[in-house]
């Protein structure tokens, strides 16, 4: 579906996601006190190394950001757990879900587009969905969806 841009639903730059904060307090995060996020090589987008296993080559270019570690205020280093509470990025409807590897993608299209009209999805890997989260829903930016699936 392409629906026309008018100058009201083209991306402010300013428009910054609360996903963090959201991600941080639901999961009770801040109990280490959060620092930073950890991105090894080959978790950022683009990466063609892989970060597990023999640290090799990917097929393809990675094609997304893999929050997984990250460092708490004493300086210690940490992962994400397993049922990890993942929440939305922005306002959208959930489009598709399928399988992945690790467990279900689950894809979101939002009401956002940049200057080209091209509008925003973002897709949330390696998930169990929440039993209400299905196909035409609408979900509100910083509602849970999912949890992380087998890490
Ligand atoms: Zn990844």
């Amino acid at each position: 579906m392409k629906v026309p841009v008018t100058k009201k639903n083209v991306t402010n730059k300013t428009m910054k996601s609360q996903f963090i904060e959201f991600l941080v307090r639901h999961n009770n995060l801040n109990r280490f006190g959060f620092d930073a996020w950890i991105f090894y090589p080959g978790m950022l987008f683009n990466d063609l190394s892989t970060w597990w296993g023999d640290r090799g080559v990917r097929l393809r270019a990675h094609e997304g950001l893999d929050f997984c570690f990250y460092r708490d205020t004493g300086g210690q280093d940490r992962s994400l757990r397993e049922k990890t509470m993942i929440p939305m990025m922005y306002e959208g409807e959930i489009v598709r879900i399928g399988d992945d590897f690790l467990g279900k993608s689950i894809f979101v299209s939002h009401n956002i587009y940049d200057a080209c009209g091209n509008r925003l999805h973002t897709i949330y890997g390696h998930m169990n969905p929440y039993s209400g989260v299905t196909i035409g829903k609408v979900v509100g930016e910083g509602e849970l969806i999912a949890t992380i699936a087998d890490t």
